[in-house]
């Protein structure tokens, strides 16, 4: 059952659920109240560590904050990381609080305002440019600062990948330029005075298959490789995205981290370095540093029947755990795992709903739990990445949930 296998990181010796040592009453107790996120930092660690092993060790490390931005997680993955990515100044300003330079510190996202962008350049943090407009903008940022912006292009490339939960790159995108047109807009870079540091390319997410990675990495590479060639100058830094994958529902096969190591070690040290030489060369993760090293724990409000159904109402829902309801991106609804304490109670199958007046509000859909009785804890699991943070908060007016890194 994948919901065990999901529970075994949360669970004590007694097979009781805990969050970093923690038993889950006890910090329920301890947070106040219901419902709330609970991260494990030594769950994350030992991620980043896993993540390190498996790769070249002159390949950088970056965290895309977008998949968690809690600043104490943020915080933890700071001084284990290389790199923080950002999306937004929002985003930029958690990262430069953690202390990490703003060289290490880039900043990806289409539709970046006037106001971000003075911002990025006054902290110094590389900026990933995602159009001509975007350009001339952040050069009259840097103008009006007296600074010479730190610039870098997005590029789309001319090739998708397939098997993403989220496909952002090839064909049409709002996200960077397109591959074909990145060598008139360096032209024009270079016309107006901006340097460029490099290239980023991020082509999808929610990737599990180790093949595909791989064959997208090696596409990325030539692609690099290729506009390196028509740089007007050389350049300093590459970054070939990301889009490790996580298990979340029953059939989903662990990705390979070895062989997408071995792939990356291959193409640095055979294709990049020989060319580029000892320049930054990066990759860029979220969900695969802090998905499932989260949990979202609600208490059950209500049991009831409904024409043969049992329903289990808990306190929480979509507001704080849009991706758990199914309504993030994803074309057929299947259940995240859920479990709950009381394994030598009787299992039934029951559906676990919350407490919005929606029925998109669905959280698990008959699924085996021992019998659970209101006042219970139940907990949705791989929530640390993509919970909170990409969640309708204020649907329905409820009150925001706490958040405790442990
Ligand atoms: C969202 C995003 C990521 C992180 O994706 P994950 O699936 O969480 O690893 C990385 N880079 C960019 C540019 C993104 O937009």
């Amino acid at each position: 059952m994948i919901a065990d296998e999901h529970s075994r990181p949360f669970r004590d010796a007694d097979g009781r659920l805990e969050v970093g040592g923690v038993p889950l009453d006890r910090l329920a107790a301890r947070v106040g109240s219901t419902p709330f996120f609970a991260y494990d930092r030594e769950l994350v660690s030992r991620r980043v560590a896993e993540v390190r092993a498996a790769l070249p060790d002159d390949l950088d490390l970056g965290y895309a904050v977008k998949a968690n931005p809690m600043p104490a997680v943020v915080q933890h993955l700071a001084t284990q990381v290389d790199t923080l990515d950002v999306a937004s100044a929002g985003e930029m300003a958690i990262a430069l609080d953690t202390g990490t330079p703003a060289e290490r510190v880039t900043f990806a996202g289409p539709g970046k305002t006037d106001d971000e962008l003075r911002r990025a350049v006054a902290a110094g943090v590389l900026v990933e440019v995602e159009s001509e407009g975007e350009v001339r903008r952040l050069l009259a940022a840097g103008r009006d600062l007296g600074l010479v912006p730190r610039a870098a292009v997005r590029v789309n490339p001319d090739f998708a990948v397939k098997g993403s939960g989220m496909r952002m790159g090839g064909g049409p995108q709002q996200f960077g330029v397109d591959a074909e047109a990145v060598p008139d807009l360096m032209a024009l870079m270079a016309d107006l005075g901006l340097p460029l540091e490099g290239f980023h390319v991020f082509a999808g997410s929610q990737n599990l298959h180790a093949a595909i990675l791989a064959e997208a990495q090696d596409r990325t590479v030539d692609l690099l490789l290729e506009l390196a060639k028509q740089a007007p100058a050389p350049i300093s830094y590459v970054n070939l995205g990301g889009g490790f994958g996580i298990p979340y529902f029953e059939k989903d096969e662990r990705l390979d981290l070895g062989a997408v190591g071995d792939n990356l070690e291959r193409l640095c040290s055979e294709r990049l370095r020989p060319v580029l030489g000892d320049i930054r060369i990066g990759i860029e993760l979220g969900r695969y540093l802090v998905g499932e090293a989260g949990v979202y724990v609600t208490r059950v409000v209500d049991r009831k029947m409904s024409r043969g159904t049992t329903y289990v109402v808990v306190d929480g829902g979509m507001h704080h755990q849009l991706a758990a309801s199914g309504n993030f991106g994803q074309v057929i609804r299947r259940n995240y795992p859920i479990a709950t304490d009381g394994a030598a109670r009787e299992p039934e199958e029951v559906t676990v709903v919350g407490s919005l007046c929606t029925p998109l509000d669905l959280l698990g859909d008959r699924v085996r739990l021992p019998r659970v009785e209101v006042g219970d804890l139940v907990v949705v699991h791989q929530a640390g990445a993509y919970g909170l943070t990409a969640s309708p908060t204020a649907f329905l007016g409820h009150p925001a949930p706490a958040e405790v890194l442990v």
